[in-house]
C-alpha cells in the first residue's frame, strides 16, 4: 500500500481478463447516452479498431460499470466489477447526468 503514486485504472491483468470477458469490445449498452441501436444496443468499438478513418486506433479502458465510482475505489476493484469502455462512451458516462429531478429534490427549496 503505497502512498499518492499514479496508477493506472487496472493494472496489466486485471486489464487483460476485463477485455477478454468483453471480446475487445466496449460494453457500453447505452449509459454513455447513445442507444447503439445499429450495434445490437452495444458499442460496437473495439480495441485497436477505428473510429473513423482519421482517428488512431481506440484504445479501451477497464472501469467501473458504474462510471462514476471514485478513482480511488476504482483501482481496488477485481475484473468482475469492471467492464471494457471506448474513450468516448466512458467519457460521456462519467458527465453528471442533466439532472431534472433536481428541481424536485430540495435544491431550489423556496
Ligand atoms: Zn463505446
Ligand atoms: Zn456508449
Amino acid at each position: 500500500m503505497g502512498g499518492m503514486k499514479s496508477e493506472p485504472i487496472a493494472a496489466a491483468t486485471v486489464f487483460r481478463a476485463v477485455m477478454t470477458a468483453a471480446a475487445w469490445r466496449c460494453q457500453c449498452t447505452g449509459v454513455c447516452g447513445q442507444p447503439h441501436a445499429k450495434s445490437d444496443g452495444r458499442c460496437p468499438r473495439e480495441h485497436d479498431g477505428y473510429a473513423d478513418k482519421h482517428g488512431g486506433p481506440i484504445r479501451l479502458l477497464a472501469a467501473p460499470a458504474d462510471p462514476h465510482t471514485p478513482e480511488r475505489e476504482a483501482v481496488a476493484l477485481p475484473a468482475r466489477a469492471l467492464r471494457a469502455w471506448c474513450p468516448g462512451c466512458h467519457a460521456a458516462a462519467r458527465k453528471p447526468a442533466p439532472a431534472p429531478d433536481a428541481l424536485q429534490g430540495g435544491l431550489f427549496d423556496l
